[in-house]
């Protein structure tokens, strides 16, 4: 008998989720699914992202509603517009044979009024993000007193995410008798709280070890000197010829950078970033699940909540900021069951941040090489002697062509036949890591070698005549730079010329004024409050952490007006994606063809108004 029916699902859902491939259920479902299908209790799920979570909630939902009614019975809330999409969908494919089964997806950065009329029409589960969730209700468009179950899906996400109030705010609406199940990958303090103050003695469950990655996943570093960054990275994406990536970096900026480095050295690569319209991104997506990109380089923000299957590697251009993210990131790859590579590209002093994380997933690194020249030409040469044996030839295609080419080829015997297809591509990787350097260092941990990147010689406190200042605002709460811009300007009433850099972090930002205009600033933000929180400016480095106070790379994101593509590239970065070790190395890319493209995404501002956009994303 199927496991599924075992549990008690349905023999409709269980035909469905047997197309979709599930034989027998994961760990996280085989454990609530009995839980939840008694409909008697509060749940709390640690469990990490790709461990099925979806269905472990999903196929309970869809055993206990009433589908013949109309009205919402379950709420399903997540942090991002990705995963809320994900999650309706796998829904909607869970319930393929079962009728009646409305579903709504509610997230932010698309067209309202498709949701509400969706609403209007009639759904059952109602899957969002809280920001656009609380929108509709302030509309008076959903009516949540009939819901049974709330699930909470990536509490801890929604929290990072500063969705708290929000979150408060809907559950309010939400019938105290309503059951709800929570899932988080990790269970800091406010989640517990959350647990606490909204549950009733929830029934908990733990997949894996708290706090621990996927077993699956390959931890690795390389330890390199902070300029060989990109040629080190690019090293190790040619030694593995098959990669299919997800490469993360802290900054839109940087995302945008890497990508178009990339395009240009003739990679399939493109970068998602939280400037990126919705229809930007749903096409970066696509072209990456149809694998015509070989390279997703996005921001964590960006890349939550993503499923593809078959990601061969995480690769951290940059660690992140918050430790969490690691995890979040990392759990990109391995998914369902399958295993895979999360690697970091660090310089000396990132070292203590390996040692943290690995005290995070209670898992050691593994030191990595990168490869030398040789060893990088040496597996494209057996890449292309594989690809060559396992092309499918078309015969009836290439018969025509047959007798005139081996007329051409007549005077070559076999072997140099073969060794001159080899080395058609070949001879690239030859040329391009002829005299190819060490990139590896070995360090003295703690040591101050490779220290002080910065060369334009600037404070880390702010450029000559500019302080520094810190905001508790950020891209989660959907500004763009010019967003910032015009927000600063507009209620320090001061103009823009007088703004230097702007760093625009998650959930707070660095940006630069003019000395003499700072106490406009001051002024201008006092008492203001956006979206309910009180706008808090400080000196940077006056209050903050050390992480905050000390700005970390993103300082380059600084330049403005010009767009992103400024004429002021030339030596601002570490590792010189400009540098020797990359100049137009091939026409027509290793694994595709070439993509030429100017600029792909975005590019500069959009708005000085300081108004938030509805259609702006979140991440
Ligand atoms: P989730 O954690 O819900 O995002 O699921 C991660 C991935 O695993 C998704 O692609 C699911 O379709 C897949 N998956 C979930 N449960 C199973 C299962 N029992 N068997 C095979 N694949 C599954």
């Amino acid at each position: 008998m199927n496991p599924f029916l075992e549990l008690g699902i349905r023999e409709e859902v269980v035909n469905a989720i047997s197309e979709l491939g599930f034989e027998k259920p994961s760990e996280i479902q085989e454990k609530a699914i009995p839980v939840l299908l008694t409909g008697n209790d509060d749940f709390v799920g640690l469990a990490q992202t790709g461990t099925g979570k979806t269905a472990a909630f999903g196929l309970p939902l869809l055993e206990q509603l009433d589908f013949s009614q109309k009205h919402p019975q379950a709420l399903i809330l997540c942090p991002t517009r990705e995963l809320c999409l994900q999650i309706s969908k796998d829904l909607e494919k869970f319930a393929k044979y079962v009728d009646n089964v409305h579903v709504v997806a509610v997230y932010g950065g698309a067209n309202i009024s498709d949701q509400l009329r969706q609403i209007r029409r009639g759904v059952q589960i109602v899957v969002a993000t809280p920001g656009r969730m609380l929108d509709i209700i302030g509309r008076n468009a959903i009516d949540f007193s009939k819901v049974k179950y709330v699930v909470l899906d990536e509490a801890d996400e929604m929290l990072n995410m500063g969705f708290k109030e929000d979150i408060n705010s809907i559950l309010s609406e939400t019938p105290d008798e309503k059951k709800t199940w929570l899932f988080s990958a990790t269970m800091p303090s406010e989640v517990r709280r959350i647990a606490k103050n909204y549950m009733t003695d929830p029934v908990e469950l733990t997949v894996g070890t708290k706090n621990t990655g996927n077993a699956n996943i390959e931890h690795h570093y390389y330890l390199i000197k902070a300029k060989d960054k990109y040629a080190a990275f690019k090293r190790i994406v040619d030694s593995n010829p098959d990669i299919f990536g997800i490469v993360f970096c802290r900054t839109k900026i940087e995302t945008q950078d890497i990508a178009e480095a990339l395009i240009k050295d003739g990679y399939n690569a493109d970068s998602l970033h939280g400037d990126l319209s919705q229809q930007q991104r749903d096409k970066v997506m696509k072209r990456y699940r149809d694998r015509s990109l070989q390279l997703l380089i996005a921001t964590d923000v960006a890349a939550r909540g993503i499923d593809v299957s078959d990601v061969t590697h995480v690769i951290n251009f940059s660690l992140p900021d918050e430790t969490e993210n690691y995890t979040h990131r990392s759990g990109r790859t391995a998914r369902a069951g399958k295993t895979g590579i999360s690697l970091s590209l660090v310089n000396v002093k990132e070292l203590s941040k390996i040692r943290h994380l690995e005290k995070i997933i209670g898992k050691p690194f593994e030191k990595k090489q990168v490869p030398q020249g040789a060893e990088v030409c040496e597996k494209q040469l057996f890449s292309i002697v594989k690809k060559i044996e396992n092309v499918e030839v078309n015969d009836e295609q290439i018969s025509p062509f047959l007798p005139a080419i081996m007329e051409n080829l007549e005077s070559l015997s076999k072997e140099d036949i073969i060794k001159r297809f080899a080395s058609l591509e070949f001879n690239r990787f030859l040329d391009y890591y002829k005299n190819a350097p060490d990139l590896n260092i070995e360090a003295r941990e703690g040591s101050r070698e490779d220290r002080g990147d910065r060369r334009d010689g600037r404070s880390r406190e702010g450029s000559k005549g500019y302080t520094r200042l810190f905001m508790n605002l950020g891209s989660v709460d959907e500004f763009s730079r010019g967003d910032m811009l015009g927000f600063i300007c507009n209620n320090a009433n001061i103009s823009g010329k007088s703004i230097g850099k702007i760093d625009l972090k998650g959930v707070f930002t660095f940006f630069e004024v003019q000395d003499a205009e700072v106490e406009k600033v001051f002024q201008g933000f006092q008492g203001v409050d956006y979206n309910g929180r009180q706008v808090r400016i400080e000196v940077s480095g006056e209050a903050k952490s050390e992480g905050r106070g000390r700005s970390r790379g993103g300082d380059r994101g600084g330049r403005r007006e010009g767009g992103y593509r400024g004429g002021d590239r030339g030596g601002r970065r570490e590792g010189g994606y400009g540098g020797g070790d990359r100049g137009g190395r091939r026409e027509g890319g290793f694994s595709g063809e070439r993509r030429d493209r100017g600029s792909s995404n975005g590019g500069g501002f959009r708005d000085f108004s300081g108004k938030r956009k509805e259609s702006k994303s979140k991440y």
